[in-house]
């Protein structure tokens, strides 16, 4: 399939409070999020016309900004509605939404006070990242690259930067032949793929990296909740690499990748099973249901 490059789309984008038309959202070179990574993003994905857990994206998304020392100049009711807008005026229900906050072009240099902070709301068509034969299951390599330490980054921030090395291990985990990247923490533990947290079955338990270092997802945090609602012993730890020799199956759980079975990690294979299919189910029922029913039945 042809790429269709970013720039070259129709629709909308809501900027800093406006709704522009796609092709004018460009923005000047010397800006700080480009040469600094001060930005931070959320991934959402909207079904049937509701975004699924938005006011937990867009808390996520002001604390992202916090963490890199700024405040979005909108409020959390104003972002919600710009996101809900954003998606209406593209004539969307079924969407990956993409909010993105960053420093301006005021200053230039590792220094930024006088920066403005903006935010940019996009959406567009996005089936499953690892597209139909997801459930098949999808093969990780194992990247060279870890999650830093949480003194090193602001490792709870959906921070551009921190996607360099997730780049760097899903580049080379491809050209190894692999769909994704499996990344350990700093110290040597399973960690997440480069762009969704990581569950294991052992002896019926689902077993969970606690996140001490990466992002604590906001799906993982559903399919916990989901799995506890199927009576499944749901397990947080640091998880050593080898015990990936004791999992019977092992899945992928983020926005971008919902539920998504792993059949090899290296040289180490898993059949995608019944709790897998049993949580994949269940989330898939989940994310068409109406808000309100979604806050009643998970976390
Ligand atoms: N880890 C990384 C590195 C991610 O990019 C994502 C996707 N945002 C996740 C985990 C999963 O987070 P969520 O379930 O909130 O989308």
């Amino acid at each position: 399939m042809a790429l269709i490059p970013f720039d070259d789309r129709d629709g909308t984008i809501w900027w800093d409070g406006h709704m522009i038309p796609w092709r004018d959202a460009k923005l000047h070179v010397l800006s700080h999020g480009l040469h600094y990574a001060s930005a931070v993003f959320e991934g959402e994905r909207a079904y049937a016309g509701n975004i699924f857990k938005l006011a937990a994206h867009t808390e996520r998304l002001i604390n992202s900004g916090r963490l890199l020392g700024f405040e979005i100049p909108f409020t959390a009711g104003q972002i919600n509605d710009a996101c809900n807008q954003v998606l209406a005026a593209n004539h969307l229900t079924d969407a990956y939404v993409r909010p993105l906050a960053w420093r301006g072009s005021e200053q230039l240099a590792v220094s930024a006070q006088q920066t403005k902070i903006h935010l940019m709301v996009a959406c567009w068509q996005w089936p499953n990242f690892f597209g139909a034969d997801r459930l098949k299951g999808v093969r990780l390599g194992m990247a060279e690259w870890r999650r830093p330490h949480p003194q090193t980054a602001p490792t709870a921030s959906k921070a551009a930067g921190l996607y360099m090395i997730g780049t760097l291990s899903k580049h080379a985990a491809e050209a190894a032949g692999y769909d994704d990247a499996l990344m350990l923490t700093w110290d040597g533990y399973i960690g997440e793929s480069t762009g969704a947290n990581i569950f294991l079955v052992i002896d019926g338990k689902l077993h969970t990296p606690t996140p001490d270092c990466f992002l604590d997802g906001i799906t993982r945090r559903t399919v916990m909740a989901l799995a506890k609602a199927r009576g499944i012993e749901v397990v947080e730890r640091h998880i050593p690499v080898e015990d990936l020799a004791k999992a019977s199956e092992v899945f992928l759980a983020g926005t971008a990748a919902e539920v998504t079975p792993v059949r090899a990690i290296g040289t180490h294979n898993f059949v995608p099973g019944k709790i897998t299919e049993a949580l994949l189910a269940d989330y898939e029922a989940l994310v068409v249901m109406a808000p309100e029913e979604v806050a009643k039945r998970a976390a």
